[in-house]
């Protein structure tokens, strides 16, 4: 097994964006200067906003691009039983409960806490479970970015009302399972990380390193993003994404616009600097497209 082991996990929610391939491409090229392994994982709980479709076209998408997941690719949906094993432990360790605020009576922010009285007792099946957060570390070694002023998250859900897991919770259990020693991402999942590793610590896994880049905004300062319908990348034409991030990383002597995939692959493998390139353009938290 691999000393490095990375990955890069979108979400079955839509076709891949710039900023999207831009993920793709950092934590692809930050595993392969490692020597590293990197897997693809779809992420596809939530079934009222994944679809298949979405997933096979993101696998397609990544194809054309030249990015290879080195094992096979995993789908969070195939594994349920962790999830339900990995809540039993929780629950035993006597860190949820279960909570019936709805999403209105809340005010913005961390949980107040309300339902905090029913930590210790029997779970109650149509409500949504939290974890009780004392005691989480909001301190992070990250790879790029300096992490100060991480706000505490509250107690966050780990299964929603309706039964399907919570990204949190799935996404710890995934890195565990996948022996993920790296997760490189953007920095819009930077508050997430404090969630991740509290869970990862009271399931008694060993929590990955961290490093969050900055997200590519459009010209309205907005995060690309697949909810709010970014342009989808044009497959046929790899180069065209690639030049554009090249130019927003301040390159010379990138290959054209027209070269191939492992070209433009093998261009950004060859660079030296890539690692500093990034902590760099980390200084900021977004790179305007
Ligand atoms: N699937 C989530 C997303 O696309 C999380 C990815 C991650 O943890 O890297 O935002």
């Amino acid at each position: 097994m691999a000393q490095y082991r990375g990955r890069f996990a979108p979400s079955a929610t839509g076709p891949l964006h710039l900023g999207s391939i831009f993920a793709a491409l950092v934590s692809y090229i930050h595993a392969k200067h490692h020597h590293g392994e990197w897997l693809i994982r779809i992420d596809d709980l939530d079934e009222n906003r994944c679809k298949a479709i979405h997933a096979e076209s993101i696998l397609e998408c990544l194809d054309a691009f030249g990015f290879k997941s080195s094992e096979n690719v995993r789908f969070q949906t195939h594994r349920i039983s962790n999830y339900t094993c990995a809540l039993s432990a929780l629950e035993a360790a006597g860190r949820l409960y279960s909570c019936d605020c709805s999403r209105k009576s809340l005010p913005r922010g961390p949980y107040p806490g309300n339902c905090r009285h029913r930590i210790g007792h029997a779970l109650i099946e149509e409500h949504a479970v939290r974890i009780d957060t004392d005691g989480i570390d909001l301190n992070i070694h990250d790879l790029f970015t300096p992490t100060q002023g991480i706000g505490p998250p509250g107690d966050f859900v780990v299964k929603r009302r309706d039964g399907l897991f919570a990204y949190q919770l799935a996404c710890a259990i995934d890195e565990h399972l996948d022996q993920i020693t790296h997760v490189i991402r953007g920095i819009d999942l930077l508050q997430s990380t404090p969630m991740q590793r509290f869970i990862a610590k009271h399931l008694g896994y060993k929590s990955p390193t961290y490093g969050h880049f900055p997200v590519l905004v459009g010209a309205d300062g907005a995060k690309l993003s697949k909810q709010t319908f970014a342009a989808p990348v044009d497959w046929s034409q790899p180069g065209h994404s690639f030049s554009t991030i090249a130019r927003l990383l301040l390159l010379n002597d990138t290959p054209s616009h027209a070269d191939s995939a492992e070209i433009w692959l093998e261009f950004f493998l060859s660079l030296d600097n890539f690692i500093p390139i990034i902590t760099k353009v980390s200084e900021a938290n977004t790179l305007s497209i």
